[in-house]
Parts: structure tokens; sequence; C-alpha cells
């Protein structure tokens, strides 16, 4: 028997959805695609036999769903985020097409990267906050004047080009099977990075919490974009913890360092000399 999902890893992400047949409905067009793991932050109802119905065959879909309370405990172990959006934001982030998004995640998917894509509510989409944890956003192009579509719809596009872009994989023998030398930092370590810097930026006195303006989405800008590694991300924080250790500026103590992850250890940094 064939398996129906073609993807183990990549997850699918539905963001606080108010009706439940939306949820059958998104279920079906991962099915229909090979993608089955879907997660569901949130829903506000949820199991509901609209569900059911709406996923015709897709129903082991449904009923395998994951619920979780939020969206960091979504996308806690995943390598690559990539957040759908309506709309443009304040602030661009790195954008897709909906084919160059399928193309990120078969690319990770054959590196053995986990892959979240989230899709926001139906009333008002992804909040900035929940964009701004992803290292991609993808529009799905539109006419003008109506730039949203249904949840499920967009599962469907979204879902469609994965599946396009591994079956044109298949045939290029030359696509790169690994883009990086170390797995690349999950969501859950990235988010203690940024915790660990803003206290550290505090601590300097280089950061105010009382007028942040948008200095901590443009660092998170900054750091999406070079995608840092497991090894990476560690460098990083032992470098703050230093700085922690240096204390306020005239006033020397040790500032509180924020949790450690529950990472696996990494090798130690070889010490390069010369
Ligand atoms: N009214 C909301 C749109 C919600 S549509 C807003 O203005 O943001 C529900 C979800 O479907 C969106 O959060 C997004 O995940 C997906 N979606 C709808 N239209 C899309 C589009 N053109 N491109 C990408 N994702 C889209």
């Amino acid at each position: 028997m064939t398996s129906a999902n073609l993807f183990p890893g990549v997850k699918v992400i539905l963001v606080e959805t108010s009706h439940p047949g939306n949820i059958g409905a998104a279920a079906r067009a991962m099915k229909n695609m090979g993608l089955t793991e879907l997660v569901l932050v949130n829903p506000l109802d949820f199991p509901n036999m609209k569900a059911v119905f709406r996923s015709a065959s897709a129903v082991d879909v449904v009923r395998g769903a994951r619920v979780v309370a939020t969206v960091e405990e979504a996308i806690a172990d995943c390598q690559l985020v990539i957040g759908t959006s309506a709309r443009e934001r304040r602030i661009p982030w790195p954008l897709l097409s909906p084919r160059e998004c399928g193309e990120k995640v078969v690319t990770a998917f054959e590196g053995q990267q986990k892959v979240g894509l989230l899709f926001g509510r139906e009333s008002r989409g992804l909040k900035n906050e929940e964009l701004q944890q992803c290292q991609f956003h993808v529009n799905i192009p539109t006419g003008e004047a109506y730039s949203s579509l249904n949840l499920a719809m967009a599962v469907q596009v979204i879902c469609y080009e994965v599946l396009q872009a591994k079956h044109a994989g298949n045939k290029d023998s030359g696509r790169s099977k690994q883009e990086w030398d170390l797995p690349f930092a999950d969501s859950a370590a990235v988010e203690y990075f940024y915790d660990h810097l803003e206290a550290t930026l505090i601590q300097v006195g280089f950061h105010d919490p009382e007028n942040p303006r948008q200095l901590m989405t443009r660092l998170r800008r900054l750091f999406n974009r070079v995608r840092i590694d497991r090894m990476e991300v560690n460098i990083l924080r032992g470098f703050l913890t230093a700085i922690n250790k240096l204390g306020k500026p005239g006033e020397p103590q040790e500032a509180q360092e924020p949790q450690e992850p529950q990472e696996p250890q990494e090798p130690q940094e070889p010490q390069e000399k010369g």
C-alpha cells in the first residue's frame, strides 16, 4: 500500500481556525497533495463533525490532527517555518511565490529538516508576532479586487506547489539534497536566542523596553535572513552570556540569563589558529 504521507516532517499549521468545516476542507486539500501532518493551534470549535464531513476521505488527517495551545508549541521543532499572508506588512519579510515556497519546502524536506507551513485565522490572518517567527512569507497572487482566499483554498494552492516541486525535483537529479553542513537551529532554540539577545541589549542600555520601536523585529529579520545553524546559535548564546557576566555599565553584576533551551549539546568549536 502506498503511504498517504509523502512528506514526513512537513506540517500544515492552522492558527485559531473559527470554522470546523475549513479544517476538514484543509485536511482534504492536504491529503490530495500527499501531506497528512495537521496541527491546529487553539481551534475555536474542534472536534466537530463538520470537519469530518468536509474532509471526505481525509478523515484520518482530521482525526490525527495535533491540537496545541500556541504557535510557539506548534513550530518548536521546525527548522524552516513559512507563513502565508494575504496582505503586505509594515516591515516586509523575505517573500516567496507559491512556487518558490514549494521548492524551499522540498529542498528542506530532502535535507531532513522539519518544516512548518503556517496559515492564519479566517477573520484576520496571522498576527505580526506570528509572521515574525517565520523565515519566509508566501503570498498567493490574486486579482486586485480581492486578495483573501478561503483558508482551505490557500492550503490547497501551497500544498499543490509542494507536490509539484517534489515531482520536478525527482526529474532533476542535480537538486542539492544537503543545503548546509550542520542542522539549522530549530524555532525553539532561535526563540531562546532572541529572548537572550533582548535581555542583553536591555542590560547594556542599548534597548529600552519602554520604547522598543522596531528594534527586535529588525534583528529577527536580520538573523532570519542568514538562517543560523545549531552551532552558530550556541556560539551566539555563549557570546551573550560573556556579556551578561560583565554586568550593567557602571554597575558590575551578573545579569539574569534566560533559561537554557533543551538543546542537544553540540561538539566544541575547534580552536582555529592563524
Ligand atoms: N482577512 C485575513 C485573511 C484571512 S484568510 C487577512 O486580511 O489577513 C485565512 C488565511 O488563508 C490567511 O491567514 C492565510 O494563511 C491564507 N491566505 C488567504 N489568502 C491568501 C493569499 N492571497 N496568500 C497567502 N495566503 C493566503
